[in-house]
């Protein structure tokens, strides 16, 4: 197997496991939770084969990527009502593209600050999310650009 530049990669970890609790796949890319009791919610869209970066990919492929991120962001947003959606694509340890869709909240642990920040708080216990209400929601936008709250 080899990383988006070519490169020979013996072990990755986001070929190896999901890097989440699946919550949705197709042939390109899949959704998953994050397992963080901070900011229940907390998703990933990842690439499936190797890419480093986002004009590695296709016209329609990015497009493909993209609707599947924003899907993931309105369905967050029906199903948490956050304060604010954090949208980042960083993947400077693993050779896939995946976007972090992370739903934030103005009294959680880092805010203003991105999750990877400094602590600001320490954040009252929230609730976890309704993972069947955010993947009805995710399939019925991802499906239709379904609108309705
Ligand atoms: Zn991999």
């Amino acid at each position: 197997m080899r990383d988006g530049r070519g490169r020979e990669m013996t072990d990755c970890p986001l070929c190896r496991d999901p890097g989440g609790r699946l919550l949705w796949q197709d042939d390109c890319c899949r959704l998953v939770l994050v397992d963080d009791p901070d900011y229940p919610g907390f998703c990933r869209v990842i690439w499936r084969r190797h890419a480093a970066e986002m004009s590695d990919l296709s016209a329609t492929e990015q497009r493909h990527l993209m609707a599947v991120v924003f899907a993931a962001e309105k369905a967050l947003r029906l199903t948490l009502r956050p304060d604010k959606i954090n949208l980042a694509s960083l993947g400077n340890v693993v050779p896939h593209l995946h976007w972090h869709v992370i739903p934030r909240w103005q009294d959680d642990r880092h805010f203003p600050n991105p999750v990877w920040g400094g602590e600001m708080r320490q954040p009252a216990p929230r609730r976890p999310v309704d993972v069947q209400a955010l993947l009805a929601a995710f399939s019925g936008i991802l499906a239709g650009g379904q609108e309705a709250e």
